[in-house]
């Protein structure tokens, strides 16, 4: 296999598990105003950028009889409940061991994600070992046109570190963001989260991207590429 051009990567629910975290500040946000949300439609959340979320939500809100919000009212109940949570997000393992990886190798790396700059800066301050990925895109970019499903954060990451997007290799955990990956051309990995499995994963990932157990296998197919 030939070595990535650049590795670009996802951030939530990839290299932070912060996605139970989003979901249940996601599902406490409802609950006050009278939803529950399934574990379906928290799915659908996944991977994709706040304002896009919100307006999901108040809509499922609406449909089900609850009252009509904006965006910023039901982001007045969800922000400091996610803040709260997001600031205690451990590394999914084999991240920071993947990230040295690349780093030490001279592996190109670029953070592709949907949280804002500002989000991003709450969520990696625990975190040093994310520093080494110095290219960053992130899902309130005055470059960037459209969030995930759409390839433009990948795109976009691609081009900032000059290389073809179609010879990267992408990371991510979510349908949304596989989406994103798959367009722009990369290779993409998957790293499911771990209550899918069998029929339930071929559903939720069409197009067969490469899936993972563990980031640690990452590092053992860079090692076997040349
Ligand atoms: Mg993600």
């Amino acid at each position: 296999m030939v070595l990535p051009a650049a590795c670009l990567f996802d951030l939530d629910g990839l290299l932070l598990d912060t996605e139970p975290l989003h979901a249940r500040a996601w599902q406490q946000a409802a609950r006050h105003f009278g939803r529950e949300l399934s574990a379906d439609e928290l799915m659908a959340l996944r991977g994709r950028r706040r304002l896009d979320c919100a307006d999901q939500v108040r809509g499922w809100i609406t449909a089900s009889g609850g009252p009509a919000l904006s965006s910023s009212e039901l982001l007045a109940v969800r922000q400091p409940i996610a803040e709260a949570l997001l600031v205690q997000a451990p590394p999914m393992a084999g991240a920071p061991e993947l990230v040295a990886h690349c780093h030490r190798r001279g592996i190109p790396m670029a953070l592709a994600t949907s949280s804002s700059r500002e989000a991003v800066a709450l969520k990696a301050g625990p975190h040093p070992w994310l520093q080494p990925i110095g290219v960053r895109v992130h899902g309130d970019d005055p470059e960037l046109q459209r969030g995930k499903p759409a390839p433009d954060v990948f795109l976009l990451a691609a081009q900032r570190l000059g290389v073809d997007a179609t010879a990267c290799w992408a990371f991510e955990d979510s349908p949304a963001g596989v989406a994103a990956a798959q367009a722009a051309g990369c290779r993409v990995h998957v790293l499911p989260p771990p209550h899918l499995d069998g029929d339930a994963l071929a559903r939720t990932y069409p197009g067969e991207p490469t899936r993972l157990t563990d980031l640690h296998q990452v590092i053992g197919a860079l090692e076997a590429a040349q």
